[in-house]
């Protein structure tokens, strides 16, 4: 296949920034990819969960302790209550039941008075927990930011490449005939399409060439495209 000699160079050029643009998407698709991203993501989802969760154990052991608190205060008001009435009786009978409800109240509210106790523990217990995981998973959002932020710069500097590239690659299609570049689309679906002879070996595909191919090679034309009998890659001189 006939290609000027100062078009042949913008072949296999054209065939470097193909295989660079590649490079290019690859490495894109893998910045958005990253594993690390999964899992900072599914992290933070699986803490925000946690959160809610601790949330709810803190509002429950803090209306049960509201709750304690409150019956607390019913028995102190009726222990005050009874307290006033024993002095204003003279009645000996009277005197016994309030004597005797005041002592059962006392119990009511030593009992209550511990059940508070226990549940201002587990409510400070569960404030613990809930600040942790807070703490855990405001770590975690600083931590996904910075990597999205990191993986986003790296996508914008692939991406300006990958636009430098192709602006280079309409300059390098202006100087190739429609027939190569038809010849040159089928090969490099598939394939490295153009390569040159180095140290006996073709670039394309890395296969040693023999003499005899080397000298035919060499022994074309000036306008003639070389063609590697291993891959059948275009050769360049
Ligand atoms: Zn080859």
């Amino acid at each position: 296949m006939k290609l000027e000699k100062t078009s042949q160079s913008a072949l296999l050029r054209l065939s470097e920034v193909d295989m660079e643009i590649g490079h290019i998407k690859q490495e894109i698709t893998k910045a958005i990819e990253s594993k690390e991203l999964v899992l900072l993501r599914a992290t933070q989802s699986e803490l925000a969960g946690e959160l809610i969760a601790a949330r709810t154990v803190v509002e429950n052991f803090d209306s049960a302790q509201r709750r304690a608190d409150d019956d607390l205060h019913l028995v102190e008001e009726r222990i005050a209550k009874d307290k006033a009435r024993l002095l204003q009786t003279s009645s000996p009978k009277e005197v016994q039941g309030f004597q005797s409800e005041i002592e059962s109240l006392q119990r009511r509210k030593s009992d209550l008075e511990d059940v508070e106790l226990e549940l201002l523990s587990e409510l400070e217990q569960a404030n613990a927990a809930l600040a942790a995981v807070s703490a855990q998973k405001n770590a975690n959002a600083v931590a996904l930011e910075s990597l999205q932020q990191t993986i986003q710069t790296q996508i914008d500097e692939l991406k300006g490449k990958g636009r430098k590239l192709t602006a280079d690659r309409e300059v390098l299609l202006g100087k190739i005939t429609e027939e190569v570049l038809k010849k040159y689309s089928a090969l490099s679906a598939r394939q490295i399409a153009v390569g040159k002879i180095d140290n006996r070996s073709c670039t394309a595909c890395r296969m040693g060439l023999t003499a005899n191919v080397i000298d035919s090679i060499n022994g074309l034309s000036d306008d003639e495209l070389g063609v590697c009998p291993e891959c059948q890659a275009f050769i360049v001189r």
